[in-house]
C-alpha cells in the first residue's frame, strides 16, 4: 500500500513511529497528482514547493523529539476561495485570475500552526456557485469513480482530491450543500460545520449568513480531527460562538444503542431516485440493528426550502460580489470609455453567466417593490423551518436523510437547465438555512456510483454526528471510502 491511500490516522501513527518522514508522505501524495491530475482535474493551483518545505519543517520536528500533532505532515488541499498568503486564491473565476492574498484566512493559520502540508487550491464551481464545479473559469473536474460524470459541486476539487487519493483530506465551503452533495458523489466523508463554529474570516464570501468552511476526509475520525482544528471562537469573525469544544476524535464513540434517528418522509419523495432511497433506508436498518432507534416524522416546510434558498443566497451575494468592480482587485477589462462602462465591461467579462444570473436574481429580490415580497417572505420562511426542525429534534437525536437525491451526472448534463440543476441542492439547503450542522457519509452503491446519506443534528451536535457516523463506518467494517482505481 502507498502512502498516499492511508487516512491522516495511519499516517500520524507512521509519524510518530519513525516508520516514514512527512517528506515521503508528501511525495507519495505529489507521485499521485502526477498520475491521474490530467484526469481528475482537482487543482487549479498546485503548491509543490510549498508542501515539500512544510513537509521539510515537521520532519525537523520529529528529528528534534517534538510532538507532533494529529494534522501535521499531512497533505491537505483548501478550495480555491479560502485566502491563502501568496498564493493565488482565485475563486475559479476569471475575475481573481491573478489575485494573491496579502494574508491567510483564519482555518489556515489555524492548520499551518497545526504543521499541515498545503498541496495546493482545489477547483470549485465559480465564486461557489453550482453543483457541478462546471461554472470554473478555468477547468472542469471529474468524478474519480467515472470520469465522465462531476464531482458534484461547488466543492468538486476538494471532494475529487480526496477521492482520488491527491491529499489526504481538504477543507471546501458550504453553503447550500457545497460541501456535502460532492462528497455524497465522490464518496468521501464531508461536513458543513453549525453555523458559527468555524470563522469566515479570509473565506470569500458568497452569502455570509450561510457560508460556513467544513473538512473532507476518507474516515470519520480524520474529519473529526480536522475540524477540531479549523472550529473556535475567532476575534475577527464576530458570528464565531464562543464555547468549549471537545477533543472530537479523542472522544469518538462508536455505540448507536438508543440513539433516536428521524427519518423525514419529505426528504425520500418522488423527485429522489429509488435507488438512493434504498441505499439510505438500508444503511438505517443496519444502524437499528445495532441498537438505534428509528422514528418517521413530517418537516413540510421542506417544500418551499429551494425557492427560499435562492432567494436569500442571492440576494446576499449579489451585495458581496459588488466589490469586483475593476478597482480593488484582479481583472479589469482592457477596453473602456468612462469610469461606469470600465464597471460594465469588467463585470460582464469578469463573472460567468451563473454568478451574473445570481447577480441580477439577487439584484431583483431586494430592490424596492420587491423586497417584501421575495426578500422578506424568504426570511420569515427561515425563521418557520428553524422552529420546525427544534421541534423535530424534540422526538429525536439526529435526521438522516439522502444527501443528493441522484448518483452523479454527466458532465454537461445539466449545465443548458439552471432549475435542473438547482435540485441537486433538494436535501442539502434546509440544513444552511436553518443554521444546523450536517454530515455526509457514504452508504453504499448504485451502479458503482457512491451515494451518501446525510445526518444533520441540532446546532453544535457535531460530536453526535461524528459518534453515529463512527458507529455507521464500524458497522461496515471500518472504513466507508476506498479510492478507486481510476479506469
Ligand atoms: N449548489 C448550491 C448553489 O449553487 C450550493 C452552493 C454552495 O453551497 N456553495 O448555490
Amino acid at each position: 500500500m502507498s502512502l498516499y491511500q492511508l487516512t491522516a490516522k495511519e499516517l500520524h501513527r507512521k509519524l510518530c513511529n519513525k516508520e516514514c518522514s512527512a517528506r515521503e508522505v508528501t511525495e507519495s501524495v505529489l507521485g499521485r497528482i502526477d498520475a491521474c491530475e490530467e484526469r481528475v482535474g482537482a487543482y487549479v493551483t498546485l503548491d509543490r514547493e510549498g508542501a515539500l518545505a512544510a513537509a521539510g519543517e515537521v520532519d525537523k520536528k520529529i528529528a528534534a523529539g517534538e510532538a507532533i500533532g494529529p494534522l501535521a505532515g499531512i497533505p491537505v488541499a483548501v478550495k480555491d476561495n479560502i485566502c491563502t498568503k501568496d498564493v493565488l486564491t482565485t475563486c475559479s473565476s476569471r475575475m481573481l485570475y491573478n489575485f494573491r492574498p496579502p494574508y491567510d484566512a483564519t482555518v489556515v493559520e489555524r492548520l499551518r500552526s497545526a504543521g499541515y502540508v498545503m498541496t495546493g487550491k482545489a477547483n470549485m464551481d465559480e465564486f461557489a456557485m453550482g453543483s457541478s464545479t462546471e461554472t470554473s473559469y478555468f477547468k472542469k473536474t471529474a468524478n474519480p469513480h467515472d470520469l465522465a460524470r462531476v464531482p458534484g459541486g461547488s466543492s468538486g476539487g476538494s471532494a475529487a482530491a480526496v477521492a482520488a487519493g491527491e491529499a489526504v483530506l481538504s477543507l471546501g465551503s458550504d453553503t447550500g450543500g457545497s460541501i456535502r452533495q460532492p462528497a455524497s458523489l465522490c464518496g468521501v466523508i464531508g461536513l458543513k460545520p453549525t453555523y458559527g463554529s468555524v470563522s469566515r474570516y479570509g473565506l470569500v464570501a458568497f452569502a455570509s449568513s450561510l457560508d460556513q468552511i467544513g473538512p473532507f476526509g476518507r474516515c470519520v475520525e480524520d474529519v473529526a480531527a480536522l475540524y477540531g482544528v479549523i472550529c473556535g471562537k475567532d476575534p475577527m469573525d464576530a458570528t464565531t460562538a464562543r464555547r468549549d469544544y471537545p477533543d472530537f476524535a479523542a472522544a469518538l464513540k462508536g455505540d448507536v444503542k438508543g440513539l433516536r434517528i428521524g427519518i423525514p418522509k419529505e426528504y425520500f419523495g418522488p423527485g429522489v431516485d429509488p435507488e438512493v432511497k434504498e441505499l439510505v433506508y438500508a444503511a438505517l436498518k443496519e444502524l437499528e440493528s445495532a441498537g438505534a432507534v428509528l422514528r418517521e416524522l413530517s418537516l413540510p416546510g421542506t417544500d418551499h426550502a429551494l425557492s427560499a434558498y435562492y432567494i436569500i443566497s442571492s440576494a446576499e451575494a449579489s451585495s458581496n460580489l459588488a466589490r469586483f468592480d475593476g478597482v480593488k482587485y484582479g481583472f479589469r477589462a482592457e477596453e473602456y470609455d468612462g469610469l461606469t462602462d470600465m464597471y460594465e465591461k469588467t463585470r460582464s467579462q469578469g463573472f460567468g453567466d451563473e454568478v451574473q444570473r445570481r447577480i441580477m436574481l439577487g439584484t431583483f429580490v431586494l430592490s424596492s417593490g420587491y423586497y417584501d415580497a421575495y426578500y422578506n417572505k424568504a426570511k420569515l420562511f427561515q425563521k418557520a423551518l428553524r422552529a420546525e426542525f427544534a421541534d423535530a429534534f424534540q422526538d429525536c437525536d439526529l435526521i438522516a436523510t439522502p444527501t443528493s437525491p441522484t448518483v452523479a451526472f454527466r458532465l454537461g448534463e445539466n449545465t443548458g437547465d439552471p432549475l435542473k440543476m438547482y435540485a441537486a441542492d433538494i436535501c442539502t439547503v434546509t440544513v444552511n438555512i436553518a443554521g444546523l450542522p450536517g454530515l455526509s457519509v457514504p452508504c453504499g452503491l448504485s451502479q458503482g456510483l457512491p451515494v451518501g446519506m446525510q445526518l444533520i443534528g441540532p446546532r453544535f451536535s457535531e460530536q453526535r454526528l461524528f459518534d453515529a457516523a463512527y458507529g455507521f463506518q464500524t458497522i461496515r467494517g471500518g472504513s466507508l471510502c476506498g479510492i478507486p482505481a481510476l479506469a
